[in-house]
């Protein structure tokens, strides 16, 4: 927990946010810019940077971000239609929070490649 961490602050209730889903590990957030009709932000609750700084012991909570994407995916009403979830790191991939969150995105036809 780092107080200057914007997402620290929202999954510790300090900030608001437009929560959709919390538990002992992840809160998902409506995404303050949205790219998509539906772009939720799962995002656990232990400050880890990026998606380099994983390790063994974090396998268990990334198995749950993919589940807890499916499970919104399913009461959102757009996991037939279909989604797409995404982890931006550094530079080049586009990371703007250095605070690992993975998106969820849907409710239009995302595109492939990514831009
Ligand atoms: P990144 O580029 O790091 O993968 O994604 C960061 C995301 O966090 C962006 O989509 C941005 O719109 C979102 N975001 C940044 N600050 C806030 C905030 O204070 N509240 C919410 N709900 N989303 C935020
Ligand atoms: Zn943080």
């Amino acid at each position: 927990m780092t107080d200057r961490c914007i997402f620290c602050r929202i999954t510790g209730g300090q900030d608001s946010a437009p929560v959709l889903y919390q538990d002992d590990q992840v809160v998902a957030i409506k995404d303050i810019a949205p790219q998509a009709p539906h772009h939720v932000l799962i995002i656990p609750r232990r400050h880890i940077p990026t998606i380099l700084d994983l390790t063994e012991a974090d396998n268990r909570l990334v198995g749950h971000v993919y589940q807890v994407a499916g499970n919104l995916a399913r009461e959102l009403g757009f996991s037939q239609e279909g989604f797409r979830v995404v982890v931006n790191c550094n530079r080049d991939g586009g990371q703007a929070v250095w605070h690992l969150h993975f998106h969820l995105l849907a409710g239009r036809r995302l595109n492939w490649p990514p831009g």
